[in-house]
């Protein structure tokens, strides 16, 4: 027999933890999968970096992992329940819906919140790992003000509209920004492209793909090589952003709600319903625009209150 719970909340980053807080203070007792392997690690995309500088309450910043592990503990504080595993599936054909754990336990609740996340895509090279967090990322609204990238030469990887925000974002710290592009004419819509080509600090270097990074402690460079004549080059820059894109983690739900064209679940205006009735999306899954932590918990806080309400509304909280 499935497990019954009120109240499921998928994946434990800082949209699936302020879920849980409002969700447990609620009473109504949420089981939390804080994930395991899949799209990430529990405790999301900020186990992974170092200080986060824009997270409101912190004056002097914060670590990533401490953030975290504090609205974990906060979370269960409350009495959230957390589960150490990935959720394989979610069966949403109608109240209840089904959660199948990647050990197979079934779990059965009228309400679920998807929290799962976004993974940005990074270039697969061994030197990109090694330098990660060292000059490279993959976020400039979260990394672009730190001191290691002010009047430094920097790079923005990739051509589509993301792009062409980080490199402008960019300007504003670095003395000159880059675009490497692998193409002779970017993918960004026609404003954009005006945007990044018109700007002074920004050039772009087309046909040319990044086929190592340099450096041993800290990004010193760029090695290029040009799409059409196969020549490689070297591009001295302090700071390298990756724009080439991010999957949304919203495949366990296998297409049973409504997601746009990269996957990301489609909620409604000023909410976090989705298409699917008592299936509520928080954080990064449902957001290609802004990917920050505090908009995530944000989002977090807003689905723990729809989904109290739904439930109350619906009789299933009694
Ligand atoms: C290197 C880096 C630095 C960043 N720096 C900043 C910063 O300084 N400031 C800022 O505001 N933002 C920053 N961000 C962005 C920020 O981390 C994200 O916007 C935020 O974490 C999104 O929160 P989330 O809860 O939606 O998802 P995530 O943090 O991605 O968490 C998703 C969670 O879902 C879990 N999960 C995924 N799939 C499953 C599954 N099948 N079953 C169970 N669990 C699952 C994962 O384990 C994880 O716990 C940074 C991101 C990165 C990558």
């Amino acid at each position: 027999m499935p497990e019954k719970e009120k109240i499921i909340i998928i994946g434990s980053g800082p949209a699936g933890l302020t879920a849980a807080i409002y969700a447990s203070r609620a009473d109504i007792g949420p089981l939390l999968f804080e994930g395991f392997q899949t799209g990430g690690m529990p405790g999301g995309q900020l186990m992974t970096t170092g200080k986060v500088e824009n997270f409101p309450g912190f004056p002097d910043g914060v670590d990533g992992q401490e953030l975290m592990m504090n609205m974990r503990r906060q979370a269960e504080n409350h009495g959230c329940r957390i589960v150490t595993e990935d959720v394989s599936e979610v069966k949403c054909d109608g109240c209840p819906f089904t959660v199948v754990s990647s050990s197979g336990t079934e779990y059965e609740s009228c309400g679920v919140i998807i929290a799962t996340g976004a993974t940005a895509r990074r270039l697969p090279y061994e030197s990109e790992k090694k330098l990660w967090g060292k000059g490279i990322s993959a976020c400039a609204v979260c990394d672009g003000g730190l001191p290691i990238f002010r009047n430094k030469e920097l790079a923005v990887i990739g051509g589509g509209d993301s792009a062409v925000e980080e490199a402008a974002h960019l300007t504003r710290f670095g003395s000159k920004v880059y675009m490497i592009h692998r193409r002779d004419e970017l993918r960004a819509s026609k404003v954009m492209q005006e945007r990044a080509m018109k700007h002074p600090k920004i050039e772009i270097l087309w046909n040319k793909v990044v086929e190592e990074f340099l450096g041993d402690e800290a990004l010193r460079g760029l090695k290029l090589k040009d799409t059409k004549t196969g020549e490689l080059s070297e591009l001295p820059v302090a700071g390298a952003f990756e724009a080439i894109g991010h999957i949304p983690n919203s495949e366990i739900l296998h297409g049973c709600v409504q997601t746009d064209g990269s996957g990301y679940i489609i909620t409604r205006p000023d909410s976090t319903a989705t298409s699917v009735e008592g299936l509520f999306a928080a954080g990064d899954v449902q957001d290609s625009k802004y990917r920050q932590a505090v908009s995530a918990a944000g989002s977090g806080c807003m689905a723990a209150i729809e989904a109290e309400r739904w439930l109350q509304d619906k009789g299933h909280l009694a």
